[in-house]
């Protein structure tokens, strides 16, 4: 296996280490606790317990209370339930308003609800990827059950407007859904700053296990379950709970917690070092996304005349691993729909890398990035004969 000490991870977007602290809090439930949180006897009741406690801790992160935290599946379950499950009961409302630039969790949910007969508006956004407000004061109407719109863009960093959502929303009882994957973690918040309705998150984005999520879901919203089955969940999402994940999940937000502005301050200084460095060393290599109102350790920048796939596989061969992308757009040959959606033509896309950093980035990390990054560039763009 990799050499987790010689590997530069920079595609922390795509997903995050697990944390050395969560991963031994799940062992020892792994280990030590297998009862079902539903029996009553103490193992289950052990089991339980723990999963409440997780519950707590995600809660007081978003600023909600227990009773409004649903562990799912994954972020991409949470925003499927928060969408399907509300226009299925809002019937009275059939249409539904994303934006352009979401993720595949949400873009594609929105693409079955037209397949189901729904109407879906997309909200434009401009070159830096943020929101088109006045479009949204025009669409909206008593038709109108939900808007869906991403708290910060996995691709750009791009943070959108939600209270200003929110406030064109409420006069017309229509509900707000956020999807917070990509803030949670980088941004501080609470729901009801927010203002909004429903909320996911995702725990591998935090340096927590993979396949654990949680929907945030406003006390007094109502919403229709996916899934049926037993008791779990208020009923809302049946299955045994998966006690491991949850545990993992309550651990990782709670150092997350623990740690934030430290983190934060320290990510974000090696951010900007980061792309300092590229924009000086690097000819035409371009930021794309707001300089401001951004997660600062999202970066993407176009390298004009390569193709960003052979720097991708170029600096794997250094054990630097990035992204040309969304992790789910990776395998895909279309150019990416929110490149697309900021205006970018095919080609400029096409040469687009995301270097994305987190907790376990170092000082090493971005010189030795500063150091290979503009050569291969250099050679790259010489092999394609590009006159820079
Ligand atoms: N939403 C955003 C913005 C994401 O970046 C991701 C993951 O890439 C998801 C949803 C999906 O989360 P999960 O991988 O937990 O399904």
């Amino acid at each position: 296996m990799e050499s987790i000490d010689r590997m530069i991870y920079l595609d922390n977007n795509a997903t995050t280490p697990l944390d050395p602290g969560v991963a031994e809090k799940m062992a020892w439930v792994l280990k030590e606790h297998f009862g079902n949180p539903s029996s009553i006897y103490p193992i289950g009741r052990d089991a339980k317990q723990m999963v409440t406690e997780a519950r707590e801790i995600v809660a007081e992160a978003l600023g909600a209370s227990r009773s409004e935290i649903f562990f799912t599946g994954s972020g991409t379950e949470s925003d499927n339930w928060a969408i399907r499950g509300v226009m299925r009961r809002r019937r009275d409302r059939p249409e539904f308003i994303t934006s352009a630039v979401e993720h595949p969790a949400v873009s594609e949910t929105a693409a079955y609800l037209e397949r189901q007969g729904h109407t879906v508006h997309y909200i434009p956004v401009d070159r830096k990827g943020t929101l088109d407000l006045d479009f949204l004061k025009k669409t909206v109407s008593p038709r109108t059950a939900l808007i869906s719109v991403m708290f910060a863009n996995n691709e750009l960093g791009t943070i959108q407007p939600i209270e200003d959502v929110v406030a064109i929303a409420r006069p017309h009882d229509i509900l707000v859904h956020t999807d917070a994957v990509q803030a949670f973690g980088k941004l501080p918040f609470s729901v009801d700053k927010l203002g909004v309705d429903l909320l996911s998150v995702s725990a591998h984005k935090i340096y927590g296990p993979k396949g654990i999520g949680a929907l945030y879901i406003r006390r007094g919203v109502e919403i229709d379950p996916l899934i049926y089955g037993g008791h779990q969940e208020q009923q809302l999402r049946p299955g045994t709970e998966n006690t491991a994940g949850i545990v993992g999940f309550g651990e990782a937000v709670r150092i997350m917690r623990e740690s934030f502005d430290k983190d934060k301050k320290r990510i974000e200084k090696l951010a900007d070092r980061l792309k300092n460095g590229i924009e000086e060393r690097i000819p035409k290599a371009v930021l794309n996304g707001p300089e401001k109102n951004r997660v600062k350790s999202t970066l993407n920048f176009s390298f004009y005349g390569l193709e960003a796939e052979a720097l991708l596989l170029a600096l794997a061969t250094k054990d630097i691993y990035v992204s040309t992308g969304s992790a789910c757009s990776e395998e895909s040959e279309d150019v990416s729909h929110v490149l697309n959606a900021i205006g970018l033509q095919p080609e400029v896309a096409r040469s687009t890398l995301r270097i994305s950093l987190g907790r376990f980035t170092t000082e090493q990390d971005i010189d030795r990035v500063l150091e290979e990054l503009p050569e291969i560039v250099r050679r790259l763009r010489e092999i394609s004969a590009i006159e820079i």
